[in-house]
C-alpha cells in the first residue's frame, strides 16, 4: 500500500476511506457479476450510458472502467463530510 492510500493530512485521499472502494471492486467481482448476472449488466449498461451522456461521473479515473465507475459511486467518506483541504 502506498502512502496516500492511508488518508493521511496531504495525500490524495485525505478524508476519506479507500478500503470502502476497495470492498466495492470485491462486492461487484465476487458478489454480482456470477450470482447476479443482470445487476451486473445493469451496472454496465449504467456505466456505458454515463460514458455516451459525458457525464461528469464518468470522467477521469471515474471512466477507466466500468469496475471504477462503480467503485466510485461508493460513498468513500462514511459522514459525508469530507475533510477541509
Ligand atoms: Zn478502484
Amino acid at each position: 500500500m502506498r502512502g496516500g492510500e492511508l488518508g493521511y493530512p496531504g495525500t490524495r485521499y485525505f478524508g476519506v476511506n479507500i478500503c470502502v472502494h476497495e470492498f466495492s471492486h470485491g462486492m461487484m467481482n465476487a458478489g454480482i457479476r456470477h450470482p447476479d448476472p443482470a445487476l451486473y449488466q445493469a451496472i454496465l449498461d449504467a456505466y456505458a450510458s454515463a460514458k455516451a451522456a459525458g457525464l461528469e461521473t464518468a470522467r477521469g479515473y471515474d471512466c477507466n472502467t466500468a469496475g471504477e465507475y462503480w467503485g466510485s459511486r461508493v460513498p468513500m467518506d462514511p459522514y459525508h463530510a469530507r475533510v477541509a483541504r
